[in-house]
């Protein structure tokens, strides 16, 4: 079986936490962060296990649409220039605690996130030995 690694990542302007503890999506802390639509302002909490981006949101997020991200702290927004290579949206970034960024497509619906370090293999075996059971 797969190991399943948590993620722990941050706003990159505050510098503070994003992992909600009360949220556990898959028994491990979830990622809160605001989000808006044309229509509605909520939160969303997405799955923090490395390669699953299941989430939950409280307000209804049709497939297809673009959301605005922003940090439930500070209040910056999170999207960056950087642009999905699927499908053109704006792509989010946040920090992670370990260093490295983690990046997801701001679309619902589309699959892009990729984790981008500087060196994946060290950060990888990092998180093994923090993570790792
Ligand atoms: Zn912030
Ligand atoms: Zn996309």
């Amino acid at each position: 079986m797969k190991k399943h690694i948590s993620l722990s990542v941050k706003c990159p302007y505050c510098m503070k936490s994003l992992m909600d503890k009360e949220l556990r999506l898959h028994g491990h802390p979830s990622i809160k962060i605001n989000i808006k639509t044309e229509k509605e302002r909520g939160t969303i909490s997405l799955c923090s296990v490395y390669e699953c981006f299941d989430h939950t949101s409280d307000i209804n997020l049709e497939k297809g649409i673009i959301v605005e991200f922003s940090c439930p702290h500070c209040n910056k927004e999170l999207l960056t220039k950087e642009e999905c290579t699927f499908c053109g949206a704006p792509m989010v970034s946040l920090l992670l605690d370990t260093g490295g960024r983690v990046n997801i497509c701001s679309r619902k619906g589309c699959p892009n996130h990729y984790v981008a370090f500087e060196d994946l293999s060290t950060e990888l075996s990092r998180f093994y030995q923090i993570y790792g059971d």
